[in-house]
């Protein structure tokens, strides 16, 4: 058994910004540390635990999917969910990457949570307090109906929680017009600051102000679509 006592991991335990639990998984288990996800600059900030990880990709609505196509890098932005040990997205069957990662490639996907601004006393030492995910797997085509909809329902629900049984379930033609891709979590590495600056000893001695802007996402009073039909209220999921 691995014990997950590593610094970075309690910092995370114990960051304001998390907003969900890590509760350790029934094997506690970490990532194993490849020559891909090694961290080599600040490796004391550098988490490989599996929950840990899991929690900072939950949270995070959107990732950045990178590949390679015909030798040139790309980078996708995309909403994506988590069931088990897979990621998915999903697109539409016309799309150019989707199709291609439906014949199985390797891709990189990326997360990142901007917890503050670090204004430290010297230009040098400035800073971000953050929580960053990256995940390396193989893509592969889901074809099997139930898969399908258990992705499509964790999605409706990671964007909003209670959605899924208040909306109209897909149909055929959205089955058949909509791809979803998993992506094994084979390598995976999590990154988190956290704390004031790290001034330099003899610049804690300046004027200037120091510390912390801490930034957050929010979820503000919903806005009723112009057309909602009359007598539609919100919904307590919403309030
Ligand atoms: C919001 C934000 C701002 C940052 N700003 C800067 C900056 O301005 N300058 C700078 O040098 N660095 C910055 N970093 C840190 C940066 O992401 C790298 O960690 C850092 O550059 C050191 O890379 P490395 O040499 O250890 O990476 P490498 O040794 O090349 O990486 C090896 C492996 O380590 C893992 N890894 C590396 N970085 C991360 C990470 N952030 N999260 C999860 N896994 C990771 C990956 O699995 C990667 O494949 C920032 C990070 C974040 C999240």
């Amino acid at each position: 058994m691995i014990l997950n006592t590593s610094a970075s991991l309690v910092a995370l335990r114990e960051s304001p910004f998390l907003k969900f639990k890590i509760t350790p998984s029934q094997n506690m288990s970490s990532f194993p540390i490849t020559p891909n996800n090694r961290i080599t600059r600040l490796p004391k900030r550098g988490e490989y635990d599996r929950d840990a990880i899991y929690a900072i990709l939950d949270e995070a609505l959107v990732c950045t999917l990178a590949f390679v196509r015909d030798g040139q890098p790309v980078q996708i932005p995309t909403g994506f969910c988590r069931l088990g040990d897979k990621l998915y997205v999903h697109g539409s069957v016309g799309s150019g990457y989707m199709r291609a990662m439906a014949e199985g490639m390797n891709v990189c996907v990326s997360v990142t949570h901007i917890d503050g601004l670090v204004l430290a006393r010297s230009a040098f030492h400035h800073s971000m307090n953050y929580r960053s995910a990256v995940v390396f797997g193989t893509t592969a085509r889901v074809t099997d109906e139930q898969e399908w909809y258990q992705v499509l329902e964790a999605f409706t629900e990671k964007v909003q929680p209670g959605r899924w049984v208040d909306v109209r379930q897909p149909d055929a033609g959205e089955w058949k017009a909509t791809m979803v891709l998993s992506i094994t979590i084979d390598d995976a590495s999590a990154k988190v600051r956290t704390g004031p600056p790290k001034d330099d000893e003899e610049d804690y001695s300046l004027d200037t102000w120091a510390g912390v802007v801490p930034l957050k996402v929010q979820r503000l009073t919903p806005i009723p679509d112009e057309l909602l039909k009359a007598g539609v209220t919100l919904p307590d999921y919403l309030k």
